[in-house]
């Protein structure tokens, strides 16, 4: 089976060829992945800008994805693709609009089915499908989201979630404060391995968590007393900005891995998977394996490519959803920008008992 995806929430205008059992894998799968990625010059991600080069990337990224299925297709016989996979929701309307016209054109053009992808739950099934784990229990950081997920009777279930903003949001909002450009996430894990923890607010409530407080505080840990302005500070007389980068990981984290520790110890799961491009970060990573190890669970997360945002999750996801005849029509295809993970019927695996 060969599924065409394509990606474009916000940042990542991506495409890419999905294959199942290709003659020069071994009977592995295959995925190659075009992205091309959005940069602000500066601040966060801007709507409008990051639309804009979703209009200008996606047909790019299509083309050479379609182009590698050519090949593959004339090289075997069988048909370009089966299907056309797309991110639906959730994420920013004006880039979703873009992506779901590129996916209604290309299906069209191929005369194959169109699969709606929801993309938090792509980013989970790729780390169940690469980790072989069963039924585990999934934790997805990153930047407009942070949840706790566990399947149960034909849909996965929101055990926990962020009460205001994403993980990855939460330390971008921190970074671009003290003058460092978008994405935050990996400049706050280099200066952080430099810093001695410095306490920021630490706050889980039940099963869900919030990061607008310890972002907050994280600002003004590094402004000091007299408030200082934002940027390269020298003077300033607040706390070293490595020892707060130190603080946000362990606070953030350990509040993520306190909440995948419950999720796992209710459930009775003894698997957990990391999806999201916050799960990139090596000490979220080393701390949830640790928690999982002390508990005698399997802790797995994907390779970096299919953490962030990619096309490749949305194939794999897309490729199991067409195996089981969920496709929708094109007029049905709307997208949903605030698609949450719960309200997708899991059609492509078997009901657990109740
Ligand atoms: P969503 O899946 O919610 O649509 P997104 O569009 O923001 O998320 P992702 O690629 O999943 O895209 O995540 C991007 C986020 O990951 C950014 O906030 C970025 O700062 C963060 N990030 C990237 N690398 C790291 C890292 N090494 N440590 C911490 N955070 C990171």
């Amino acid at each position: 089976m060969r599924i065409l995806g394509i990606e474009g929430t916000a940042w990542a205008a991506s495409a890419a060829l999905y294959e199942t059992e290709t003659p020069d894998s071994a009977g592995d799968d295959h995925v190659r992945i075009e992205t091309d990625a959005y940069q602000p010059d500066s601040g966060g991600i801007h709507p409008r800008e990051a639309a804009e080069h979703m209009g200008e990337a996606i047909p790019q990224v299509v083309e050479t994805a379609v182009g590698h299925a050519r090949e593959r297709a004339a090289a075997d016989g069988d048909p370009v693709f089966d299907a056309v996979a797309f991110s639906r929701g959730p994420g920013l309307g004006p880039c979703l609009r873009i992506v779901a016209t590129a996916a209604r054109a290309v299906a069209q053009r191929f005369d194959v089915p169109l699969v709606g992808v929801n993309h938090m739950v792509a980013h989970l099934e790729v780390g169940r499908q690469r980790s072989g784990f069963d039924s585990p229990v999934c934790l997805n950081a990153s930047g407009a989201n942070a949840h706790v997920l566990g399947y149960r009777n034909g849909r996965y279930r929101v055990l926990g979630e962020t009460m205001d903003t994403g993980a990855g949001n939460a330390i971008d909002k921190f970074t671009r404060h003290i003058g460092w450009q978008h994405p935050g996430g990996p400049k706050v894990e280099q200066h952080a391995r430099d810093g001695d923890y410095h306490p920021l607010p630490y706050v889980v409530k039940g099963m869900d968590f919030s990061f607008s407080g310890v972002m907050s505080a994280a600002k003004q840990a590094v402004d000091g007393a007299s408030g200082g302005s934002a940027g390269e500070r020298g003077e300033s007389d607040g706390v070293p900005v490595d020892d707060v980068c130190r603080g946000l990981e362990e606070t953030i984290f350990g509040m993520l891995t306190e909440v995948s520790e419950r999720a796992l110890s209710l459930t009775g799961a003894d698997e957990l998977v990391l999806g999201g491009g916050v799960g990139q970060n090596e000490r979220l990573q080393g701390m949830l394996g640790e928690m999982c190890e002390q508990r005698g669970a399997q802790f797995y997360a994907p390779e970096n490519r299919f953490l962030r945002d990619n096309a490749g999750m949305i194939a794999m996801l897309g490729a199991k959803m067409y195996a089981a005849g969920d496709t929708v029509a094109i007029e049905d295809s709307a997208i949903d920008s605030n698609f949450r993970p719960d309200e997708v019927a899991v059609t492509w695996r078997g009901r657990d008992p109740v």
